[in-house]
C-alpha cells in the first residue's frame, strides 16, 4: 500500500465513454486505500429506476427534481466503494443492461436528474480519500479535488476495450464499427448538454491511454498522487 497524506484528498477521474475512467479508479483507490466512487452508476441507477416505475418516456423530460428523488436512489459505503440502491435494494448487473445504456445519457442530461443526486455525490467526499470517476467530477461536483485526471483514448481502442469486457475478444470490423458508432453518440450527447457537459477542467491533467497497459495507467495517476502530496 502506498503511504502518504491522504486526509480529504479527493481524485477526480472525467472522460468520454470506454476511456477506462471506472476500471482505472477502482483500481487506484485500491492501491491508495480510497474509496470509489462510481457516478455513472448513480446516472444509470435513476435511469433504471425510470424504467421501473412505469412512467411514460415521453414524460420523463417533464419530472421534476422531488420526482426523481422520489426513485430513492442512494449509497451505501462500502470497504473499498459505495454500492448503488434504489428503494433499499442493491443494483448492480442490471445498471449495464443495453435498456439503460440507450437511454442514460438523455436521462443525464436533464437539470432536475442531475440536481436529485448532487448531494448524494458530495457527500461521499465529505471525508476525502476518495476517487471519483465520471464527467463532470472536477467540474462540477469536486472542484476542489486535489488531483484532477482527464482520461482519453482513441475510439477505435475504446471500442475494442468495451467489447473486451463483454467477452468479444475478436470483433469483426462491423462490431467495432457499431461499438464506436455508439460510445460517439454517447459522447456527443454528454459533451454537447447544456448542464455538466463533459469537459476538461481547467485545472486537469490529460492522461492518453491509447497505447498503455492497464497496470501502467494504474500507475501513472498513483505518480502523479505521489507528486502532488509529497512535498
Ligand atoms: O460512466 P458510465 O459510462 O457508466 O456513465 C453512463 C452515463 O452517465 C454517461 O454516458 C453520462 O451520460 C452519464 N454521466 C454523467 N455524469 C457523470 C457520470 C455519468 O452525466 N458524472
Amino acid at each position: 500500500m502506498d503511504d502518504f497524506r491522504r486526509e480529504g484528498l479527493i481524485i477526480t477521474l472525467d472522460g468520454p465513454a470506454g476511456s477506462g475512467k471506472s476500471s482505472t479508479a477502482k483500481a487506484v483507490a485500491k492501491r491508495l486505500a480510497f474509496r470509489h466512487l462510481d457516478s455513472g452508476a448513480l446516472y444509470r441507477a435513476l435511469t433504471l429506476g425510470l424504467l421501473r416505475s412505469g412512467v411514460v418516456e415521453s414524460d420523463w423530460e417533464a419530472l421534476s427534481e422531488q420526482e426523481f428523488a422520489n426513485l430513492d436512489i442512494d449509497l451505501q459505503a462500502t470497504e473499498t466503494g459505495f454500492q448503488v440502491l434504489i428503494g433499499g435494494e442493491v443494483v448492480d448487473s442490471e445498471l449495464r443492461t443495453a435498456m439503460v445504456t440507450d437511454r442514460v445519457s438523455f436521462v443525464s442530461s436533464l437539470a432536475a436528474c442531475r440536481q436529485s443526486i448532487l448531494g448524494l455525490q458530495r457527500k461521499a467526499g465529505k471525508d476525502g480519500r476518495l476517487v471519483a470517476d465520471g464527467r463532470d467530477m472536477g467540474t462540477v461536483i469536486f472542484p476542489e479535488a486535489a488531483l484532477k485526471i482527464y482520461l482519453i483514448a482513441d475510439l477505435e481502442e475504446r471500442a475494442i476495450r468495451r467489447l473486451r469486457e463483454v467477452g468479444e475478444d475478436s470483433p469483426d470490423g462491423f462490431r467495432l464499427a457499431q461499438q464506436a458508432r455508439a460510445l460517439d453518440t454517447r459522447d456527443q450527447s454528454d459533451s454537447q448538454r447544456a448542464i455538466s457537459p463533459l469537459k476538461m477542467a481547467e485545472d486537469a491533467i490529460e492522461l492518453d491511454t491509447t497505447r498503455l497497459a492497464f497496470e501502467e495507467q494504474v500507475q501513472a495517476v498513483v505518480d502523479l498522487a505521489h507528486r502532488l502530496t509529497l512535498f
